[in-house]
């Protein structure tokens, strides 16, 4: 064996660079290695579909620490290596190239990876499943002026990205199997206004379709719908969803469920490993369920507990974490189930731009969204912790 570590993290993502924080929040001496596939330094990933298309963020500034920071933190950094095993019994993992590691405590902070598609051309080279800073650079380098770009998916990633390409003079076309955007998240009542936003822009769309091939000729690709369209392009993106990364959680023999099942200590089915982030299905407390949750504030802080606890603190995980967007003018922040499936009731300051969105189940607010309206999360956490009965009445001018 190369070496035993007091903590091992596997993954170079936002949970397993805020657990080198949390582990040195307790523990100032402890050997720590972090294992990652990427190449690179941990690193933001919002940007890759915001900020860096925009001129707002250069990507020297997206890295979470610099390479000092491991340094002073004595952790020991194996980028470029994928962990392949897990051996619970012998408190060890190895690596695909043959390297095996032990650890006394170790966390799984794997995130997820992009679901594909199972169709004709689906794995053809150059189409992109947008997920980290090599798919940017890749996609960055031929996003000319003038040049095309299908982006196959309606959620998050699929529609900030058509926002990215075609503010950079890309003509661009969205196809989803969903009516409208977003339409997990929006109510229909905003998922048309910022449908129409999107095509007044000039953004193309072919909702409620899908693709059923692609193919690659002379550098231009070919996209085929299920109602007919034939689409050209120099550019593909899918960005149609995220499985939560769990095969070392199998191979090790964890339980597993819609991610790695953790107790309110983010500790798995096995004592000392820990899991955080994308992959983990934990207790959310205030929502009073289980969940898995994907995104970047939760990561931080859900990271960051996971290695108090690894260092021995033992708190119960109650952190409610938030998350935003940005799709052209229209941005916001919003914690909670925030799930169009629930009755809604909107709060408007200016019609489907500016407000709160209030998402409520037996008359009790579970999630809200917070429309071009800032730093009002800290209210809506409460209003969701309370879990009181309340009417829209009420609910009307709370948070502006
Ligand atoms: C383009 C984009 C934009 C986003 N924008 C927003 C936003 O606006 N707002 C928001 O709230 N959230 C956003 N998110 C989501 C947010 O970035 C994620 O929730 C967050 O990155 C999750 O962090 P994580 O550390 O759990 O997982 P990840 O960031 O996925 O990191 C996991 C790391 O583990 C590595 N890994 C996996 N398996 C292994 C293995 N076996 N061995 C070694 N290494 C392994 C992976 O390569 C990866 O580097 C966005 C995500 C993307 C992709």
């Amino acid at each position: 064996m190369k070496h035993v570590y007091d903590y091992v993290i596997v993954g170079g993502g936002l949970a397993g660079a805020s657990a080198v924080q949390g582990i040195r929040e307790l523990d100032a001496a402890g050997g720590i290695l972090l294992i990652s596939e990427e190449t690179h330094l941990p690193y933001d990933r919002p940007p890759l579909s915001k900020k860096l298309w925009f001129g707002k963020q250069k990507v020297e500034d997206i890295f979470l620490h610099d390479r000092a920071f491991y340094d002073t933190h004595a952790v020991t950094l194996a980028l470029g290596a994928k962990v392949a095993r897990l051996q619970p019994n012998e408190k060890t993992l190895a690596t695909s190239s043959g390297e095996t590691y032990g650890y006394n405590k170790l966390l799984l902070a794997t995130g997820c990876k992009p679901r594909p598609q199972d169709i004709p051309g689906g794995d053809l080279d150059g189409i992109c499943y947008f997920r980290n800073l090599d798919d940017y650079l890749r996609t960055r380098g031929v996003a000319a002026e003038g040049k095309s770009a299908v982006v196959v998916g309606g959620g998050f990633i699929g529609s900030e990205l058509a926002a990215a390409l075609n503010i950079n003079k890309l003509q661009v076309t969205m196809i989803f199997p969903s009516a409208l955007l977003c339409d997990r998240v929006f109510p229909d009542y905003l998922g048309r206004a910022v449908q129409q936003r999107f095509k007044e822009k000039g953004v193309r769309i072919l909702a409620s379709d899908k693709p059923v091939s692609f193919n690659k000729s002379g550098g231009k690709f070919t996209t085929r719908t299920e109602k007919g369209e034939t689409i050209a392009s120099d550019i593909v993106i899918v960005g149609v969803g995220v499985i939560p990364e769990m095969e070392l959680a199998k191979s090790g023999g964890l339980d597993v469920s819609n991610g790695i099942v953790v107790n309110e200590y983010l500790e798995t089915s096995r004592p000392g490993i820990y899991a955080a982030g994308d992959n983990a299905f934990f207790p959310y407390q205030a929502l009073g369920q289980p969940m898995r949750v994907e995104h970047w504030d939760h990561a931080l802080n859900q990271g960051k507990w996971a290695g108090r606890n690894m260092a021995g603190a033992r708190k119960s995980f109650t952190y409610q974490p938030y998350f935003f967007s940005d799709l052209f003018e229209f941005g916001y922040e919003a914690t909670g189930e925030v799930d169009s499936r629930l009755e809604t009731f909107a709060d408007w300051q200016k019609e489907n731009d500016t407000g709160v969105i209030y998402y409520l189940r037996d008359g009790k607010v579970r999630g809200v969204m917070m429309c071009n309206v800032w730093d009002k999360v800290e209210t809506a956490r409460e209003l969701i912790r309370k879990g009181e009965s309340i009417t829209p009445k009420k609910l009307r001018g709370l948070i502006r």
